[in-house]
Order: C-alpha cells, then structure tokens, then sequence
C-alpha cells in the first residue's frame, strides 16, 4: 500500500521539494492532493504528472483556469480556503504536509489533526500561533505531528529511543543569514534583493526574508518549545554558518546528539513520510573533509532584535506570539515591495506587541480576531 500524502501549497519551495521525493519513491508515495494559492500554471503542470485525486486552488479567481486546464483527467477540482479544510480530512489521507506560508496554515492544519492525520509540518506558524491549542489538539486526537524543519527534524532523530524528560538543553543552529557579518548601520540600508541572497538554504522568499532577520529562528525556538516540551530557556541558539550540524539535544547526562548532513530540506521532508523506517536519498553525502571546520558563533540579540522578539513573545504568552506573526507577515511583504527599510521590520512588530490587543487565555477564535486586528493595525503604520 502506497502512502497518500496530501501536500499543502505544493508549488511553493517545500511543495516542490516533497514531490521529488514521491517521484524517488513513486513505489511507496502517492501524491493525493496537490493544493496552491496562485500559482496556477505550475499546481497545473503537478497535476498532469503526478495524477492526484484532488487539487484545490485556494484563491477561487483562478477555479475556472484550473478546472478547464485538467478537464480532460479524472481529477477533482475544488477552490477556496474552506475546500482546503474539507479535503485533508479524505478517508484515505495518510500524511498531510502543511508547506503552505503563514497564519493561512493555522485552520487546515487543524481539520488534519482532527480526522487524526499524520501531520508532516513544515508550516511552522501555526506552532508559533496556537502551539498550545495544536499540541493538546494533537494529544487528543493522537495525530503525530512529525517536523520537516530541517533543525526540528535534527531535534526529532536526536530524541530516536530517547525520553523527552531527559532533555536538559537544546542547540538550535543558524545560519546567520546573509546580514550575519554587517555592523548596525549597513543593515540600515540593506535590501530585498540582498536579503534573498541566502547564503546555504533555498528557500521562499517569506522565509528567506525570515532568515535575514532571524525571526526565522525566534519562530523555531517557540515551534521547539512545543514540539518537544522544552522551555525557551533551555533553547540555545548557536550561529553555525555552515549548516552542517542541523541541531542538537543536549541530556542530563551531559552527552550531546546531533543530527549532520549536507543542508537539503529533502531529507527531513522525507523522514517525515518515512518515520520510524528511513529510506534511500540521491543527493551529494556530507564529506568533513571538504568541510574541514565547523564554527560556532553567539548570536548577537541587539542587531537581530527579531530573535530577542521572540524570546520576549514566548515569554509573554497568550496571543503575544500570535501579535508577532501577524505583524511580521505584514512588514515582512512591506519590506520585500521596499516600502520600509530592514530595521523598521523590528520597530513596526515591537509597536504592534504595545499596541494591538493582548488576550492572557486565547481561544482559536481569538487568534483569529487578533490575526485580523494586527493585519490591520500594522498595515496603517505603513
Ligand atoms: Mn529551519
């Protein structure tokens, strides 16, 4: 029996990537669903390779090219965000991988996790958002999250045959990013263009922008917190400009496990569809002689506030996280379109964290209520 994986935002950099892992494995994976927001000629071009049994096109005003582009298949063709949360929810769904960007993931990944899907998570926002409703979500239904991030996949093989209790301290490594050498005043005019310039990791442009500022790591500390039920004090981000230790757990014992290899999301893309087992991956194999040293850096929290946001968001709790995400979506796109420059992306979410509404115990409707607000509030700082 094949496994049917339902791939969510499957045109986007993670999408693209699973899928070549099913064409590596076409004997154990299945693509089921296929689902992307705009990107209507290449979500096509998937579904005429990979045959799924249902594509949706979130953004309905695309519906009638997608439908008349694969009329002549036997596929079916769904739109719109609710369609999104109806189809992970198919009887014969296995794994869903969440891969598409942002809050946007927050309600289908819930739809999954409640008809007890295996979720491969790559959306790392609705950890970030709703950590505490998705992990108890998840207990209840006992849906296995499984992580696709490559430093949480690391985290995750680290803890093989391990008891979470043991866990004394996580190292999250990162990159850096590519401002990680500038003084303070070059990064006050950086650009997009520079920004997207990742220096090992191809990713989107969301998330590479993310990696510039290092709220993409602040935002795998708080997916950290509540994957593996460690405080954000005992996650110790380590700067590691050769992504070749991916992260590591450190145990009461005082032994250290780490997780190596060449930076390629395919791999814990896969693992995520193999776990327990794992299988075969073409690709380069990690060569330390090549690589000959291995660095370590402290990551300085006064020129990425970003990371420090997170700290102080996690801390903070409620919908805190939630205030942060929203208003990174929003300057984050601001400052790819060079509306503001690199330091305001700090200043307009640290103004947001003062000024939208704070909610100590939120419900799923409140991060939905403060989504919307912070969206609001931080676009007419613009
Ligand atoms: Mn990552």
């Amino acid at each position: 029996m094949k496994k049917k994986i339902a791939i969510l935002g499957s045109t986007g950099s993670i999408g693209t990537q699973a899928l070549d892992v099913i064409r590596e494995h076409s004997d154990d994976y299945e693509a089921y669903v296929l689902t992307a927001n705009n990107s209507v000629e290449r979500l096509i071009s998937q579904a005429r390779e990979f045959q799924p049994e249902v594509v949706v096109i979130a953004n309905e005003a695309h519906y009638a090219s997608v439908r008349d582009a694969l009329a002549d298949l036997p596929i079916k063709v769904f739109a719109g965000a609710n369609a999104l949360c109806e189809v992970v929810q198919m009887d014969a769904i296995d794994v869903v991988l969440t891969a598409m960007v942002g809050f946007s993931g927050l309600r289908p990944t819930i739809a999954a996790i409640e008809s007890k899907k295996t979720i491969a998570l790559a959306n790392k926002e609705t950890l970030v958002v709703a950590g505490e409703l998705i992990t108890q979500l998840a207990n209840r239904h006992h849906a296995p999250i499984l992580p696709v991030d490559s430093e949480h996949s690391a985290i995750f093989q680290s803890l093989a045959g391990e008891n979470l209790e043991r866990i004394t301290r996580i190292i999250l490594t990162a990159s850096g990013g590519p401002f990680r050498l500038l003084t303070e005043e070059e990064m006050e005019n950086v650009t997009a263009a520079q920004a997207l310039k990742h220096p090992n990791w191809e990713m989107g442009a969301k998330i590479t922008i993310d990696s510039a500022t290092m709220m993409n790591k602040g935002f795998e500390m708080i997916e950290a917190k509540w994957l593996f039920g460690v405080e954000p004090s005992q996650i110790d981000v380590h700067v590691h400009p050769e992504s070749i230790v991916h992260s590591a757990v450190e145990f009461c014992d005082g032994s250290v496990k780490a997780q190596l290899g060449v930076p390629d999301m395919r791999l814990p893309i896969q693992y995520a569809f193999s776990y327990p087992d794992r299988k075969t991956l073409s690709g380069e194999r990690l060569d330390l002689f090549k690589v000959g040293t291995l660095h370590f850096e402290r990551p300085d929290f006064k020129r990425f506030d970003c990371l420090q946001i997170a700290y102080d968001a996690a801390e903070r709790g409620g919908n805190m996280p939630c205030i942060v995400n929203a208003a990174n979506e929003i300057v984050n796109l601001a400052f790819r379109q060079g509306r503001i420059a690199f330091p305001d992306i700090a200043r307009l979410i640290r103004r947001a964290m003062d000024e939208a509404t704070f909610i100590a115990q939120p419900s799923l409707e409140s991060y939905l209520n403060t989504d919307a607000e912070v969206r609001r509030l931080v676009s007419s700082y613009l």
